[in-house]
């Protein structure tokens, strides 16, 4: 990829976190890697398109380093579960047969799998030999007639955010648009109502989230033709051009996507999230509002009631256990705000949550859910969250996966919000779920075990002095 072409990725108007001064993603440097290379980042975002083949090119370690970090589902194929690579050795290298085995490779994977498409990943190595993966896809597709997507995202080109947004320039480029999306059986469609589509953009199904949403828009007769990429299907991001709208979920690094398409299809988007009660609510209300029909609009505040007021009842006995408990969050971004505004629609109280990854425009968020005081922490190093939690008096840490031998050394009561989470927290039924985790990790009866000193303490024998 041209250094240009880069430039122009790390710039991206739509996200708020340009606006930085220090830290906003057109400040970063090639090579500036911590926390997961570009080719990382382009793999977690495209991995869960579920029935198409995805190979690595390049040494079988980079395969390894990324594949499968994020718990996300899939309804049907598991093709995507199949981790494919060049495994490039230093032989390859020296002999400039990589090439050659990227074709091969491209063979097989057609002959044995038949996948609607292939991604085919960059990675440093290939990328500094100068390896043409774009002519190389270009000859595939011609000569095996399946798409073969290049997605050049070698490691050194930066961050893994950097990585995500070249992910989804390799689909506005290659995939996006070539194709009409299929027609639904006239059965499916209820009688009387106006079908409409949308794209979710951002969402990764993480732990099946999505599977509790998609009830509530199939009865408002909202179609989502794509999930961007949680659950998707090759042939569905191919249409997602025909979409009324997108909805860019919890995520800024796939606003390149978003916007593009505004740009040359005119497809309206908004930023929403599904976590929490409010928060659903709203991004329903906002997809009814946006798409303007006035049945649409009328029949979402309708299920908004009865959704809310079923969920409110099954969450009152838990809102009893956990009402005034004391959490301190730490995860970055847009989740930074949902996660505080669901806790709160648990009545608990958020002491302090993380800003380090959040806009000015998050904060302003926090700050509005939490007050004016709400305070907000930057260093995420494990000896500051334990200070924080002892400092605001936390009953329990509310992060992601790297931070859990940290709270739980410290006899910390811990929930995992992040990527690696087990557990759907999205929707109405999400905070259910949420909910019922958060009452188990409190009250866990381990807590107290491993608070009590230890039973030798009281017995110390007392050794007799030697006179
Ligand atoms: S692409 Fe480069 S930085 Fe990323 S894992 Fe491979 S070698 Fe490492």
């Amino acid at each position: 990829m041209h250094p240009k072409e880069i430039a122009a990725l790390l710039d991206e108007p739509a996200c708020a976190h340009n606006h930085k001064t220090k830290s906003g993603c057109s400040k970063t440097k090639p090579g500036a890697t911590a926390g997961g290379c570009a080719f990382d980042g382009a793999q977690i975002t495209l991995l869960p398109i579920a029935d198409a083949v995805h190979i690595v090119h390049g040494p079988i370690a980079c395969a390894g380093a990324s594949w499968d970090n994020r718990g996300t589902r899939s309804s049907g194929p598991t093709l995507y579960r199949i981790g494919m690579t060049t495994d490039l050795s230093e032989t390859d290298i020296v002999m400039g047969r990589s090439e050659k085995k990227l074709m091969h490779a491209i063979k097989e994977a057609v002959h044995r799998f038949s996948p609607p498409g292939i991604f085919v990943y960059n990675t440093c190595i290939p990328a500094l030999i100068g390896d043409d993966l774009e002519a190389i896809c270009r000859e595939a597709t011609q000569r095996f007639g399946v798409l073969v997507v290049p997605v050049d995202a070698a490691g050194f080109y930066g961050t893994k955010n950097l990585g995500n947004r070249l992910a989804g320039e390799a689909l506005l480029r290659y995939v996006i648009g070539t194709r009409e999306p299929d027609p639904l059986p006239p059965e499916v469609v209820p009688p009387g109502i106006t079908l409409h589509t949308i794209n979710l953009i951002g969402e990764y199904n993480i732990a099946g989230e999505l599977w509790h949403i998609l009830p509530l828009l199939d009865e408002l007769g909202i179609r989502v033709l794509c999930t961007l990429t949680g659950d998707a299907r090759f042939r569905e991001v191919q249409s997602m051009h025909r979409a009324e709208l997108n909805m860019v979920v919890c995520a800024k690094a796939l606003l390149n996507v978003a916007r593009k398409m505004k740009e040359r299809y005119g497809i309206p988007y908004f930023e929403g999230s599904f976590y929490g009660i409010t928060d659903t609510s709203t991004a329903l209300r906002t997809i009814a509002a946006m798409i303007g029909d006035a049945d649409l609009i009328a029949r979402a505040e309708a299920l908004i009631a009865r959704e809310e007021a079923r969920i409110n009842a099954a969450l009152e006995p838990w809102r009893k256990r956990l009402r005034g408990k004391r959490a301190l969050l730490y995860t970055g971004g847009v989740k930074s705000w949902s996660i505080v505004s669901a806790l709160q629609d648990l009545g608990m109280e958020v002491v302090a949550t993380g800003t380090n990854k959040s806009t000015e425009e998050d904060k302003a968020r926090i700050r509005e859910l939490m007050g004016e005081k709400a305070r907000m922490i930057t260093d995420g190093s494990p000896r500051a969250l334990l200070a924080a939690v002892a400092e605001y008096r936390a009953d329990l840490l509310i992060a992601g996966g790297r931070n859990m031998y940290t709270a739980l050394k410290a006899r910390i009561p811990f929930l995992d919000v992040n990527q690696e989470r087990e557990f759907a927290y999205a929707g109405y039924q999400g905070m259910l779920e949420l909910a019922r985790q958060l009452a188990l990790t409190l009250e866990s009866p381990i807590w107290p075990v491993l608070r009590r000193p230890p039973s030798w303490r009281n017995n110390l024998v007392t050794v007799p002095q030697v006179a």
